[in-house]
């Protein structure tokens, strides 16, 4: 028999991640509510700033200084304190390899982020998943399965696919229920979607405990997916812990310009959350309005709503006629929700078309 090279069986246990798509079953571009990209596009200082990187020969900075600098100063925090990633996806997936390892156990809620699974699996730690409460985050429940051998705890604040949203009572009851040894990852991919007047606390909870990571991305609203940035700030500890495993020159010169100038453009990211604000209640109130056809959208604090079918016409079926339409959502059997769909909140128009989708399909459907 010849030999070849064996994988670890935790990393052939992953279930690879599955993307949002942008293509229908027969090739032909859609309309994508899939992903959760900002409809609003890009900051057009940002789109500037791509011009002006000056040698692609060049290595980037790798301390990405000046785009920590600017982040510190937004939200008041040291730039020592911050360390960038490849995404946040990079730094989720080194939080748990900095942490755990095989024999330790990971903790994060029934339909969270599905990379914490895949986190979890590629150092070998074992996944421990909490019962969701009717969609949303239990704090007791995570709390309840939390053991001598947890090692890192995940939750997104807001959620996906959910959009549930923890207010500040429940995340620091959450931080205040773990040991001290526990290191709490607080993912805010879409924080920035957030009214001020609902922060949830992370930020001041990273900068006051030495067990708190908090993670953001450039990847929602500021409109940079394609570019991979994301950031998080912790304890000194952390920082340097994440900082020893990251890639040396993660973040490419091009996005490190990008960023800076998107950051430096807080209009473009408060037209792009007021956008959102209004677009996702108008949706909601329009799904609302039609009335039996058992389409119930969850609450949602975030850039998408996730929609229950739980009358005539599925969510499998109300997927495949969006689609003929034009448009491509994301429905997510693979996360255990073959009863939903995620939708991005899109442009006016975008949403418009949906709503008139959905109720010709559940009229049909009765
Ligand atoms: C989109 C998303 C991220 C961001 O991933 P990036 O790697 O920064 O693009 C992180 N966490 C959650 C919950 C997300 O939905």
């Amino acid at each position: 028999m010849t030999k070849v090279p064996t994988p670890k069986p935790w990393i052939s246990a992953i279930h690879a991640y599955v993307p949002g798509k942008s293509t229908g079953a027969d090739g032909r571009p859609l309309i994508k509510l899939s992903a959760n990209e900002n409809p609003l596009g890009t900051s057009p200082h940002a789109l500037a700033a791509r011009a002006d990187v000056a040698e692609p020969c060049r290595y980037p900075d790798p301390d990405s200084k000046a785009l920590r600098a600017a982040i510190g100063g937004l939200h008041g925090i040291d730039p020592a304190r911050i360390v960038m990633g490849t995404g946040s996806d990079e730094l989720l997936n080194l939080a748990a390899q900095g942490y755990a390892g095989p024999g330790d156990e990971v903790v994060y809620v029934r339909y969270g982020f599905s990379v914490y699974d895949i986190a979890a699996r590629r150092c070998g730690a074992t996944p421990v998943v909490a019962p969701d409460a009717d969609y949303g985050t239990d704090v007791d429940a995570l709390l309840a399965l939390v053991s001598a051998r947890t090692r890192v705890v995940f939750i997104a604040n807001p959620n996906n696919p959910t959009g549930s949203f923890l207010p500040a009572g429940e995340i620091a009851r959450l931080h205040a229920g773990l040991p001290a040894d526990v290191l709490l990852v607080i993912d805010q991919a879409y924080g920035e979607y957030v009214a001020a007047a609902d922060d949830d606390g992370a930020l001041a909870l990273a900068e006051r405990h030495d067990n708190v990571l908090v993670t953001r991305t450039f990847s929602k609203i500021y409109g940079l997916a394609g570019e991979r940035i994301g950031w998080g700030t912790g304890a000194a500890p952390i920082v340097d812990t994440l900082n020893r495993i990251r890639g040396p020159f993660n973040i490419s010169s091009t996005g490190q310009a990008m960023a800076l100038a998107a950051v430096a453009d807080q209009a473009f990211v408060e037209q792009s959350r007021e956008h959102n604000r209004a677009e996702r209640a108008r949706f909601v109130a329009a799904l609302e309005a039609m009335g039996n056809h058992g389409l119930r959208p969850l609450p949602s604090q975030a850039n998408f709503v996730l929609i229950l079918f739980e009358g005539k016409l599925t969510a499998e079926a109300a997927y495949n006629g969006l689609a003929e339409r034009g448009t491509i959502t994301r429905w997510l059997p693979g996360q255990g929700l073959p009863q939903a769909l995620r939708i991005t909140i899109g442009t006016a128009a975008q949403m418009d078309d949906i709503v008139a989708g959905l109720r010709e399909l559940a009229e049909a459907a009765k």
